[in-house]
């Protein structure tokens, strides 16, 4: 509580000085993948993105509880959580197409249960296609591998969420008021945030970082999986250190801008 207004003033200094104090050191935790330096590194869509102004993404899914059309609209907006963060290196807004030619397309998505015994909510992989570069990410739909955790489908949660209008305009919503984890679950009346923690949209968003370029920001393996010379040093929370997030970070702005002013012109 600010009593009068001497003291507002020195609630303005602190302030500024913390704002300072952050400015000057490096307080993100971000890397970037050490392949985006090979040939192979090119699969990363940040290329796409930048190039040609465009993402074409084909969609496999394997799980007939999670149908395509939901996906799809999931895929779109948790690739443009990040494309919002980097428009001013961009001509025009970056167009998101699905595509499954295998000579166009960008970005495999496949979400459905892993190969027995993988115990990874998602994962990301540059793969060969017709001898070019492409991102893979596959989502886990298997409800026993090593978390233990039932994955969820966020559009399950809002029996009002009917049309794709409708559900677009959820997520739109979720992004464009940056809501957190707890804002959601209060918003769909769930109890706790641990079915938002298992969604397929959340997984995606992470493993969409790592489609652009961006490492796993976790202290654990952060030296064997971020490029020495693209990081920041400290480790404070962002979505690619944890899971769970539905919306990017301070330092997963951060990051994705760094990836893009890396390769623009
Ligand atoms: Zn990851």
């Amino acid at each position: 509580m600010i009593e009068n207004s001497s003291n507002k003033l020195f609630f303005l200094s602190i302030i500024s000085f913390v704002f300072f104090v952050v400015g000057v050191s490096p307080a993100h935790a971000w890397g970037q993948l050490p392949e985006l330096r090979t040939d192979e590194g090119r699969g990363h869509i940040v290329f796409a993105a930048l190039e040609r102004g465009r993402i074409g993404y084909c969609l496999e899914t394997g799980d007939a509880s999670f149908p395509p059309a939901d996906i799809e609209l999931q895929v779109e907006a948790a690739l443009k959580v990040w494309l919002v963060e980097v428009g001013d290196f961009l001509q025009a807004p970056v167009l998101i197409e699905k595509d499954c030619n295998r000579e166009s397309l960008d970005l495999s998505v496949f979400v459905g249960p892993a190969e027995p015994g993988a115990t990874n909510l998602g994962r990301h992989s540059l793969i060969e296609m017709d001898g070019r570069p492409v991102s893979r990410v596959s989502v886990n739909t298997a409800p026993s591998h090593g978390v233990r955790v039932e994955r969820t489908n966020l559009f399950d949660f809002d029996p009002g969420l009917v049309t794709a209008v409708e559900k677009a305009a959820f997520l739109d919503h979720i992004r464009d008021e940056g809501l957190s984890l707890n804002e959601v679950a209060s918003e769909l009346g769930l109890a706790t945030t641990l079915p938002l923690t298992a969604s397929i949209y959340q997984t995606l968003i992470h493993e969409f970082g790592h489609s652009f370029g961006l490492c796993d920001a976790k202290e654990a393996t952060y030296e064997q999986r971020c490029d020495r010379a693209f990081r920041s040093r400290l480790v404070p929370t962002s979505l690619m250190s944890i899971s769970g997030a539905l919306n990017l970070m301070f330092d997963d702005r951060d990051g994705i801008r760094a990836i893009f002013e890396r390769f623009a012109e």
